[in-house]
């Protein structure tokens, strides 16, 4: 269970997966990964190692220089390639590690809405509260301050829109998220460790925040959509 996000200057297939292997001592059932490459959102998963994952990426590609990437501890639906992160709609795809714990009267309220949902996690829920905003003509901005109250339990997420390809979208509320500055680049991760190749220069965000991340910075909000800012520090994570 880790996230990575980077919005970068190059490709960044191999440095998501990268940075997966870095938190492979957390442990983890399945792992993918989601770019965005001209103008549509590319998704890899696998199940089982990271090697899997290599090898779907070596058969397909992922070419693009922003993207996420999740390695899953299942704790909502079997650890099956269909349950495994990214999830995504055509607009949409995010990584989540925690539990969303209304996910079934959010999901109730999302089918009755004719939403169709392809996994059996609480996670996909959060996608589609998104999406339903961005298909509405919302920013990603506004769609996260109307989404996020709604969403109770844990969780870490870092989310990526078809329409913005030159930003991520990260959360986090009871599991860890820290945003990592580079040279016109700009990262998200569970923890230090994970960026520690990438950057060294990491905030660490506090209970409620979020985050727009874009290679010329981050814009970090508290719970209550204030800008906040969050000291920049030396994590002293090797890599
Ligand atoms: N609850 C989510 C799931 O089961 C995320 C698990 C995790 O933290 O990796 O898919």
């Amino acid at each position: 269970c880790g996230i990575i996000g980077i919005v970068g200057a190059e490709p960044v297939a191999e440095r998501l997966v990268d940075g997966l292997k870095r938190m492979e001592y957390r442990g983890y059932d399945s792992a993918g990964i989601c770019t965005i490459d001209d103008g549509k959102l590319v998704r890899r998963r696998a199940e089982g190692k990271l090697a899997n994952l290599v090898g779907e990426l070596k058969k397909n590609p992922a070419e693009g220089t922003v993207g996420i990437a999740h390695t899953r501890w299942a704790t909502h639906g079997a650890p099956t390639e269909a349950n495994a992160h990214p999830h995504a709609t055509g607009e949409v795809a995010l990584v989540h590690n925690g539990i969303i714990e209304n996910f079934k009267q959010l999901r109730d309220e999302l089918i009755a809405d004719g939403r169709k949902f392809e996994s059996e996690t609480d996670t996909e829920v959060v996608v589609h509260l998104i999406s339903r905003r961005i298909e509405e003509g919302k920013t990603p901005e506004e769609a996260m301050e109307i989404v996020l109250p709604r969403l109770r339990g844990a969780f870490a997420l870092a989310v990526a829109f078809r329409s913005q390809p030159d930003l991520l979208i990260g959360a986090r509320l009871g599991s860890p998220l820290v945003v990592g500055y580079g040279e016109g680049e700009t990262y998200l991760g569970s923890d230090a460790l994970a960026l520690a190749p990438l950057t060294q220069k990491i905030s660490y965000l506090e209970e409620g925040d979020w985050v727009v991340v874009t290679r010329e910075g981050a814009t970090i909000y508290d719970k209550d959509n204030n800008r906040v800012e969050r000291a920049v520090v030396h994590s002293g994570a090797t890599a």
